[in-house]
């Protein structure tokens, strides 16, 4: 699995965690469950955040390639 140079939260440092819009299917649903993802559901805000942590803060990176290698290891096709 190709490693991905996750972003550190900007408030607290933690490691970041991909957000995901949109119907999760059963891989994403198992990917969030498992704490590799956050779902955040089918509503996208029209600026939505890439990122989320474990205390809940969300932002943007601004780097998509980073964000799309994170879901695709997260869902195992990394
Ligand atoms: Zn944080």
């Amino acid at each position: 699995m190709a490693s991905v140079d996750v972003p550190a939260c900007p408030v607290c440092g933690e490691l970041g965690v991909p957000i995901l819009y949109g119907l999760p299917t059963r891989v994403a649903r198992e990917a969030a469950a498992a704490g590799k993802v956050r779902l955040f559901g089918c509503v996208v805000p029209p600026e939505p955040d890439q990122w989320t942590c474990s205390q809940n803060h969300t932002w943007r990176a601004g780097d998509d390639e980073t964000l799309i290698a994170a879901i695709d290891a997260a869902m195992g096709r990394g």
